[in-house]
């Protein structure tokens, strides 16, 4: 019984942000949940695991095959926000003033950790840039090192492309931060004075 608490501990622990004593906590707390609870949320995560992928154009996730956003005609598709991962996409929908698109790079150039231009979304994003006839590209990236490499990266490819202006969410995300854990107001006013960025 004492190893089926250990284990248990040691997967949680390996969940972001949750630590070994968090993980003990969580772990006790689902001890005591009574039994329609407990397999309500093995459930959950099953359905979650097995019916959440990524949106076949934008990469944000999705139960169909592409997203609402993706989906929505309503949106303006001249204008792609490109964000780090899947969950970016909703927390800078919840600031409820961008209309446009999406484009998830599925995360950040960081060499040292083997993550290179090449292992990230980039060639959809340009054939994207080319089909919809983009305008704007606002970069999301994290307010990180990588993530500052990522939209130096992105300037890089399109600066050949005269037609699209280039901008960077503003000040008021905390520097080192990121976009997944900014609240709803700091987004809505780095979109609204998004700098231009090259
Ligand atoms: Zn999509």
């Amino acid at each position: 019984m004492d190893d089926v608490i250990n284990l248990l501990i040691k997967k949680l622990s390996k969940l972001p942000t949750i630590g070994p004593k968090s993980a003990t906590k969580i772990a006790y707390h689902l001890i005591k949940m009574d039994d329609n609870e407990a397999s309500e949320l093995a459930q959950d995560i099953k359905t979650i695991s097995k019916k959440i992928h990524p949106c076949k154009i934008c990469g944000s996730f999705t139960q169909e095959e592409t997203c609402k956003f993706c989906n929505d005609d309503e949106r303006d598709r001249t204008t792609i926000c490109v964000v780090e991962e899947p969950q970016d996409v909703l927390t800078i929908a919840s600031s409820e003033i961008y209309n446009g698109i999406f484009h998830v790079l599925g995360g950040s150039i960081n060499p040292l950790e083997g993550i290179n231009p090449s292992n990230l979304n980039f060639a959809s994003l340009l054939e994207r840039i080319e089909e919809n006839n983009v305008k704007e590209i606002i970069i999301a990236t994290n307010p990180t090192e990588e993530g500052d490499t990522t939209a130096l990266y992105i300037s890089h490819i399109l600066k050949n492309n005269k037609d699209i202006v280039i901008t960077r969410l503003a000040s008021g995300l905390p520097i080192g931060g990121d976009i997944e854990g900014a609240d709803k107001l700091t987004i809505a006013r780095s979109l609204r004075s998004r700098n231009k960025f090259s």
